[in-house]
């Protein structure tokens, strides 16, 4: 089957931490000239408003709701993703050991990852995106018009991410 690649396309690139799913989805979007869509920022943005709240990751039931009352919103921008909370933009904000270890523990509640798997189904649906993420080709697009599945052999010394 031949593809036209000025249809719009989803890319989608699984596989566990510390295998290179960002590098990888980067190079690639760059080269074909789509956008990376980095989910992680998307956990990053949102343990980042629950934070905000007072929300902490101990809380299940409140955790369970900041999803639906963090007031954030994500934009496709140029080639990336930026989020805003409450209008103002804090994709400046999310890359810190704080937030490394806060998206984590907030990742694993399913309400929060169901909310940002409709965001991501929803800035998927924008045009041509390389998404990466642990269940972008399972859950989100399972109908991606290419799926990868990255892995990795840990090298003792290897510094890698936790999820
Ligand atoms: O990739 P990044 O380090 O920015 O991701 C932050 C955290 O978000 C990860 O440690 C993981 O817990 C969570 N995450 C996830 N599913 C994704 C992307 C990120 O659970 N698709």
């Amino acid at each position: 089957m031949s593809h036209n690649f000025t249809e719009r396309r989803v890319i989608a690139i699984d596989g566990p931490a510390g295998a290179g799913k960002s590098t990888a989805a980067k190079l690639l979007a760059r080269k074909l000239g789509y956008i990376y869509l980095d989910t992680g920022l998307m956990y990053r943005a949102l343990a980042w408003a629950a934070l905000q709240q007072g929300v902490l990751p101990d809380t299940p039931k409140a955790v369970s709701s900041v999803a639906q009352t963090s007031g954030l919103c994500f934009r496709l921008a140029g080639e990336h993703l930026r989020a805003y909370a409450a209008g103002r933009d804090i994709t400046g904000e999310l890359r810190n050991p704080e937030m490394n270890r806060y998206s984590s523990l907030y990742s694993a509640y399913a309400p929060v990852r169901e909310y940002l798997w409709e965001q991501q189904r929803r800035l998927g649906e924008q045009g041509k995106v390389v998404m990466e993420g642990r269940d972008i080709g399972t859950v989100v697009f399972p109908a991606a018009d290419f799926k990868f599945f990255l892995d990795a052999s840990r090298a003792p010394s290897a510094a890698t991410g936790s999820y």
